[in-house]
């Protein structure tokens, strides 16, 4: 850290993305990618006429792509706002409606949340899940805060209905909900269309996860048009060019062949469920997940050893260090030759330890 820095932002904790280590070929299981490339159309869009037009900067607008999103979605495109990868909208919407009231979210959720917090000073209420890791829609009545809940949850995978959400909405009129659905298309329930309905919802999706496109940096959500105005707002007074060119296309053509994508998050679904099956008869204890990942422990085996164990087998997958959760990993669904893979080493890590 240089002593330049402005001090505010000297103890910062500054959020840690999965690794992407390049010192030999591993099976990533660890930072929630499809294991299937984009669509041939959209090999197709990022062409060489395209690639020759990057000496022009990108549509600030993002016309194009709202309305093939809007097409997609039913919805017309001044309830969407679109983004940098998803991370982007959380960020704009923590600067936006953290700091008014302060934030509220569950203790183990999706990391970033925290550290907007600390990024923004926004007074954060962390809520514990319960003890079977669901949310207890009863802790977040009249929040009179800024109220952030992944749906399905990262990393548990679990999810609520959309009518329990609706209740949340319903009983926070004052303030902000963003439900953060980065993992819908695997199994959960959107509730996307009510941003018609409640003029305080915030719906965030990404074309990371579903749409093979982690490496796009592509996000977008669902809002009242007067919310967009506001996420518009912050995009032109920090980065009005926020998605590229080749990103833009290719978002635009993965959604004219989204029939390519289903077929692919319902595969997924399928790995799954096959490898949950598995790993549960090896003794493994699953929460029921929703995404395209899976949360699992083993009482014989300590989360952190079972995540190095794996790594040096060649398999990486995300263990986190906070207490409620030490002894689990989360394990990307991959292919189905890559789950065997994990099936097999997890198989054999487990005889090495013994009964
Ligand atoms: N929300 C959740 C719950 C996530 O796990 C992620 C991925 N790390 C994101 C949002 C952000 O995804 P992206 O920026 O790639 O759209």
């Amino acid at each position: 850290m240089s002593r330049y820095i402005d001090e505010k932002f000297s103890s910062l904790c500054a959020y840690t993305p999965g690794e992407q280590p390049r010192d030999r070929k591993y099976i990533k299981l660890n930072t929630n990618e499809s294991p299937y490339p984009p669509s041939p159309s959209v090999l197709a869009a990022i062409n060489q006429s395209e690639a020759e037009s990057l000496c022009l900067y990108s549509d600030p607008t993002s016309k194009g792509l709202k309305q093939a999103l809007a097409r997609v979605y039913h919805i017309s495109d001044d309830h969407i706002f679109v983004s940098n990868g998803s991370d982007e909208i959380l960020n704009f919407a923590f600067m936006l409606y953290g700091g008014v009231s302060g934030a509220i979210f569950p203790d183990i959720t999706y990391g970033f949340y925290r550290v907007f917090c600390d990024l923004y000073g926004i007074d954060a209420k962390i809520v514990p899940l319960k003890e079977d890791f669901t949310i207890d829609p009863a802790d977040y009545q009249n929040t009179g805060r800024f109220t952030v809940i992944a749906n399905p949850n990262a990393p548990t995978g679990l999810t609520l209905d959309a009518a329990v959400l609706e209740s949340v909405i319903c009983a926070n009129p004052d303030n902000i909900v963003l439900i953060d659905e980065a993992y819908v298309d695997f199994g959960g329930q959107s509730c996307y269309e009510l941003v018609k309905k409640y003029d305080n919802l915030i719906v965030c999706q990404t074309f990371s996860k579903s749409r093979s496109l982690a490496g796009a940096r592509l996000g977008f959500c669902f809002a009242s048009p007067a919310i967009i105005e506001d996420l518009e707002k912050i995009k032109y007074s920090t980065n009005p060019y926020n998605i590229n060119r080749l990103s833009q296309a290719a978002g635009v053509a993965a959604l004219a062949e989204n029939e390519y994508y289903i077929a692919n998050c319902q595969k997924i679904a399928e790995t799954r469920e096959d490898t949950v099956r598995r790993l549960t008869d090896l003794g493994f204890r699953i929460l029921p997940s929703k995404a395209n990942f899976i949360f699992a422990e083993h009482e014989r085996i300590d989360g952190d050893l079972f995540y190095r164990q794996l790594r040096e087998r060649g398999i990486l997958v995300r263990h986190f260090t906070d207490e409620r959760i030490r002894n689990f990993n989360r394990i990307t669904i991959g292919s189905p030759e890559e789950m065997d893979a994990l099936v097999q080493q997890a198989e054999t890590i487990l005889k090495g330890v013994g009964k």
